[in-house]
């Protein structure tokens, strides 16, 4: 293959998105997979030292290119796809598995690394060397690189039953979702619901010959239905047939995943037990920032004694209301949703559409730049380079000399052909080679409100929200200063810990001088040109907190069971479990008939197996470290120093505790999210 001719080959800058074509896809990964598996071969050779410059500086750089091409492929699948990339790429993908599951289990390089970690060679490396030698053999080590052949193969079997019953159970939830349907003919019984949920509705009768409206279990259907329909029977028929999908009390036999929950829970502790664990739970949190079981249990029993009396008021307040003002003198669980709607109506009436005119796009990246600029002392400037597509901008990060840091991709726009959700994708890892540092590249991509007839794009709140989580994780991999690029940037860290720099970041959304500063309305009268009123910040920010409560000893409750399932002996039955748990956190009654476990596909098909706690650990880590804004100035240039030298700049390269103390002068506290969730216990 002639590098020249193919532009996936050319390493010497930014991805070359303006010549990339389809068919210059599977030469190039046939190219830089065999090269990378050259490469493997030529240093897992026994008279190669085992040392950095000969074993890993060589991996690296095959790795880097392999990945820097299969980057640009996966990130053009994503943004626009096409019939034609979709096939190319689900080509190539199995043979990017592939290659990296050998990798993985080669035992010839882990007995390299092995060499080079017992060498006095390794006490010469720095922090982020040693750091990533660490990272490669723990995970050789959880692979089961270092069991006895007979085990290995044990270990092995165990992999593959559960990769099956993952997807087995995956399917079962969504055949069980899509089997269900609800047909109405008569439109007063669907009185309250929204128009646009009521003509999909329509859509999908009408596609099936039939007339009226057919309601799915599916989120779009049955949230809004849930939250809107007056008539309290189509509520409850529609919460009982959600809540027993894939049970044993569901409509169908073969979908029943309670036999699937027993049989994953038991071969993760076996599989863990081989590995010379206790139980799958310590597995889990090996990689993580949370050291043990026991921590994880303490935090999030703190954290649901500290909510659950805002809780129980949460749900005094909801069960009032509905018995006073929507004539149910029983509160049941179908009307949680229902009551908590009209609940937050009546309250905190604001339109979305009217907050939204006040942020156009080019305020909004104005306001969210000037933050980053003002914390961190670096520029941002708008530049230009090839991309996929004329909306997308290209900006280039700079520090005080003008001294180039890293350059991002925003691609902020929903459209046809792009995957949908809000990503940050690496396209460029820092690191050094030789006597240069290569440069970090973030692709920062959104699905948010495209322009409308030639008028600038405006958002919403949340939209504003999203674009400062995603630009919080480009930080994360732009500001690094970490040269070993297996741990810079966003690479190697916690699993646990990876949502701290990304939420961070909405904090200065609700921020009101933050705010005010990124706001200008834009449409007709009088109102043209103003910024944010307070008094609808006010309203915005109280919706916010509504219910805090409640959703926290929800979110706990999930991460109890989770975690309390893959602790100790497997022997329990799934369902007592979710009782014990429940009485000691649940608020809000459960309907007998629910069966939630049989559809949490985030832990029996996912990858969040013990680890559910993690969405509100990494809330409090980021609650946290704002909070030293809120005491030191929200822009305060002294504070944003400190977390980008303690946090942003060190990636992976040292645990994520270690940074957070760093910066914080101590470890993480519960009190800045409970503050900034409104529970706060009255003095
Ligand atoms: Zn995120």
């Amino acid at each position: 293959m002639d590098d020249t001719r193919n532009p996936l080959l050319d390493f010497s800058g930014l991805p070359r998105f303006d010549a990339i074509r389809t068919e210059h896809v599977t030469p190039a990964m046939d190219t830089l997979l065999a090269r990378a598996r050259a490469t493997v071969d030529a240093v897992a050779a026994p008279e190669v030292e085992a040392t950095w410059p000969a074993l890993v500086e060589p991996i690296t750089e095959a790795l880097d290119r392999l990945e820097r091409a299969w980057g640009a492929v996966r990130h053009l699948n994503a943004v626009v796809n096409t019939p034609e990339l979709r096939d190319v790429y689900n080509a190539n993908l199995p043979k990017m598995t592939a290659f990296y599951t050998d990798i993985t289990q080669d035992l010839r390089l882990y007995a390299k690394y092995r060499a080079l970690r017992d060498s006095a060679a390794f006490d010469a490396l720095d922090t982020a060397q040693r750091r990533f030698i660490d990272n490669e053999l723990r995970d050789f080590r959880l692979g089961g690189a270092e069991l006895p052949d007979e085990k290995k193969a044990r270990f092995k079997a165990l992999q593959e039953e559960l990769a099956e019953t993952y997807s087995r159970f995956e399917e079962n939830v969504l055949d069980a979702t899509n089997a269900w349907a609800h047909y109405v003919t008569d439109a007063a019984e669907l009185d309250g619901v929204p128009e646009d949920v009521l003509a999909e509705a329509r859509a999908a009768a009408a596609a099936e010959g039939r007339e009226g409206w057919k309601l799915t279990l599916r989120f779009p259907c049955m949230l809004p239905v849930m939250q809107y329909a007056e008539n309290r029977p189509l509520r409850r028929r529609m919460h009982e047939a959600y809540a027993t999908r894939a049970s044993d009390l569901g409509a169908n036999a073969d979908w029943d995943n309670g036999p699937l929950i027993e049989r994953i829970l038991a071969l993760r502790a076996e599989a863990a037990g081989l590995l010379g664990y206790r139980d799958y739970a310590q597995v889990s949190l090996v990689p993580k920032m949370a050291e043990r079981p026991e921590e994880v249990l303490d935090f999030l029993r703190d954290l649901a004694h500290r909510a659950r009396p805002f809780a129980e008021n949460d749900f005094a307040e909801l069960q009032a209301f509905a018995r006073e003002e929507l004539g149910l003198p029983d509160f049941a669980p179908w009307d949680l949703a229902f009551a908590t709607e009209r609940l937050k109506a009546k309250r905190y009436a604001f339109s979305e559409q009217e907050v939204r005119q006040y942020f156009p796009e080019d305020q909004v990246l104005a306001g969210l730049f000037r933050v980053v600029e003002a914390i961190y002392g670096v520029r941002i400037a708008e530049s230009r380079a090839p991309a996929w597509h004329p909306a997308v901008r290209f900006y280039e990060i700079r520090d005080a000399h003008e001294v180039l840091i890293g350059q991002f991709y925003f691609d902020l726009h929903a459209r046809e052909g792009k995957q949908g959700g809000a990503w940050m994708d690496d396209a460029i890892n820092r690191r050094r080679v030789g006597g240069a540092i290569q440069h970090p590249v973030a692709y920062l991509t959104c699905n948010l409100s495209p322009p409308l007839d030639g008028r600038p794009a405006t958002f919403t709140h949340d939209e504003v929200i999203t674009i400062f989580h995603e630009f919080g994780h480009g930080l994360h991999q732009l500001l690094t200063r970490v040269e070993v690029a297996g741990v810079s940037g966003i690479q190697g860290v916690e699993w646990d810990a990876v949502e701290l720099p990304s939420q961070f970041m909405e904090n200065f959304c609700w921020d009101f001088d933050v705010l005010v500063q990124m706001s200008r309305y834009v449409g007709e009268g009088p109102r043209n040109g103003e910024t944010l009123p307070r008094a609808l910040f006010d309203r915005m920010l109280a919706a916010r907190n509504f219910q805090s409560g409640l959703t926290t000893v929800r979110q706990v409750e999930l991460g109890l069971v989770d975690m309390l399932l893959h602790s100790g002996e497997p022997s329990r039955a799934p369902n007592a479990v979710v009782d014990e748990v429940r009485r000691d956190v649940a608020v809000v009654p459960r309907a007998p008939y629910d069966r939630y476990m049989q559809s949490f596909t985030h832990v029996f098909a996912g990858g969040y197996a013990a680890g559910y706690y993690s969405y509100k650990w990494a809330e409090v880590l980021s609650a946290d470290a704002f909070s030293l804004f809120e005491e030191q100035g929200v822009l305060s240039p002294a504070a944003g120093a400190r977390f980008r030298d303690e946090v942003l700049a060190r990636g992976g390269s040292r645990p994520a505790l270690e940074s957070f103390v760093a910066f914080r002068g101590r470890p993480p506290q519960l009190d800045a999210l409970l503050r900034h969730n409104g529970m706060i216990a009255a003095h």
